[in-house]
């Protein structure tokens, strides 16, 4: 059992939401109540734009607010909330199609991971500026020959007395020519247990002696980099937590990494279409009953399996409220981003010949947003540690099976 976290009371609650509901109508512009393309999602950093006047109001209001870290403390930015409350405002702001005001890994998981390790000086730093939209954040965890065996990493960085001197490169790393910071694991003590020597650095991106390359895509685009580190010096305050126990860090932050990828089907900024209505649409009917009866069973099956899922989540979540310990976001990982892959491979499916095009007039704008995130849905199966290795997870610490 862990501890309950602080819990409001229905009434509390209600008032609360009738509260956020009339501030959302009020503060978020007509503007921001729609999807929006990649383009327009806002990751901040020292040299961002927003992408539109209202963009940057929205945010501006959102910040004030204290709800771009809802449940992070007001010292930093936060608005001191409770996860109750945090998912009250996610909902009503979903009701009105709101758009989520700032992006990044800083949101997502370095913020919660510092707030558990970080020093006092630290949190008044980073937290801040993620809040305030002015840093944003790369994750270095991968390495050419370490991925899946992430505790295998070779970055090295030797003790110099007031600094750390960094040599070894990162791959895979999402943006990291756009972020003015990189969290990142190196190895402090090569000849400990490789988990035992590992230590979590935070390391400025304009400090001598990084770089980074653009690895292009099969798209065409260019999302990820690898990044070198050639003899950088990195201050010792940059240390999270003690030295060579980086890795009880990483792991915490690979949760909420985890976490956010369980979710990702519900929290998509395009508009998505769904597989019943993509069904209304583009299958033929007999008797009022979808024709082929391999896909009417494949619908169904979709159907109940995300019914389940949400269920899961309300569990998982009412369990976290109570400081009841559960297996379930052990396994949400594995089940959201598959269920993602299914759903857009059913998507494909229904929409026949109509679902295979990338670019070009004889395509709907959501024909060929379907087939992009289709291409989305494979990788998020791998970002965040692999299927196989969640279900290597899942057989090792929830079922308790005997390792090979
Ligand atoms: C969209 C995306 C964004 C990413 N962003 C970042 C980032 O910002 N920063 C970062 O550090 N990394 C990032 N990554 C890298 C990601 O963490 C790794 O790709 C992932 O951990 C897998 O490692 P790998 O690519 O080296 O594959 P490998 O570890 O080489 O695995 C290859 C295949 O072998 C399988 N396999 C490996 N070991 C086992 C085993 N023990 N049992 C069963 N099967 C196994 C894997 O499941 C996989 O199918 C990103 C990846 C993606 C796809």
């Amino acid at each position: 059992m862990n501890a309950p976290v602080r819990r409001e009371s229905l009434q509390d609650l209600e008032q609360f939401r009738s509260e956020a509901r009339q501030w959302l109508e009020e503060n978020c512009p007509q503007s921001q109540r729609q999807p929006m393309t990649p383009e327009e999602q806002y990751y901040g950093g020292r040299n961002a734009e927003f992408p539109s006047e209202d963009a940057k109001l929205w945010f501006e209001r959102m910040r004030d607010q204290g709800w771009i870290g809802p449940e992070w403390p007001t010292q930093y930015g936060g608005g001191d909330l409770t996860a109750q409350h945090s998912k009250i405002i996610k909902e009503e702001m979903r009701a009105i199609r709101a758009r989520t005001p700032l992006y990044g890994l800083g949101i997502w998981m370095l913020g919660p991971a510092l707030l558990e390790f970080g020093n006092e000086a630290q949190k008044q730093q980073h937290i801040r500026a993620i809040i305030d939209g002015k840093a944003r954040w790369a994750q270095g965890y991968s390495e050419p020959g370490s991925g899946s065996d992430l505790a295998s990493l070779q970055c090295r960085a030797e003790d110099k007395g007031d600094h750390f001197l960094v040599n070894g490169s990162k791959i895979w790393t999402t943006a990291a020519d756009k972020c003015d910071w990189i969290f990142c694991l190196v190895r402090t003590d090569p000849d400990a247990k490789k988990q035992e020597g590992i230590s979590f650095l935070l390391i400025d991106m304009d400090d001598p002696g990084i770089s980074t390359t653009p690895i292009g895509l099969i798209s065409g685009e260019s999302e990820f980099c690898q990044t070198f580190f050639d003899n950088v010096k990195v201050p010792k305050e940059n240390l999270v937590g003690e030295l060579n126990k980086g890795w009880s860090v990483a792991k915490e932050l690979l949760v909420h990494e985890r976490k956010l990828m369980s979710e990702i089907g519900s929290d998509s900024p395009r508009e998505v279409i769904v597989p019943n209505a993509a069904a209304r649409e583009y299958l033929d009917f007999e008797h009022g009953k979808i024709a082929d009866s391999q896909l009417r069973s494949d619908l169904v099956d979709y159907d109940m399996n995300m019914h389940a899922i949400g269920l899961t989540h309300f569990r998982t979540f009412e369990e976290k409220i109570a400081g009841v310990r559960s297996a379930a976001p052990m396994v949400m990982k594995y089940v959201g981003t598959e269920a993602e892959v299914t759903k857009s491979e059913l998507l494909l499916a229904i929409m026949g010949s109509q679902g295979l095009g990338w670019e070009g007039d004889g395509f709907s704008k959501s024909e060929i947003d379907t087939l992009r995130l289709w291409a989305m849905s494979k990788i998020m199966t791998i970002a965040g540690g692999t299927s196989e290795i969640q279900l290597n997870v899942i057989a090792k610490n929830v079922l308790q099976l005997p390792q090979s």
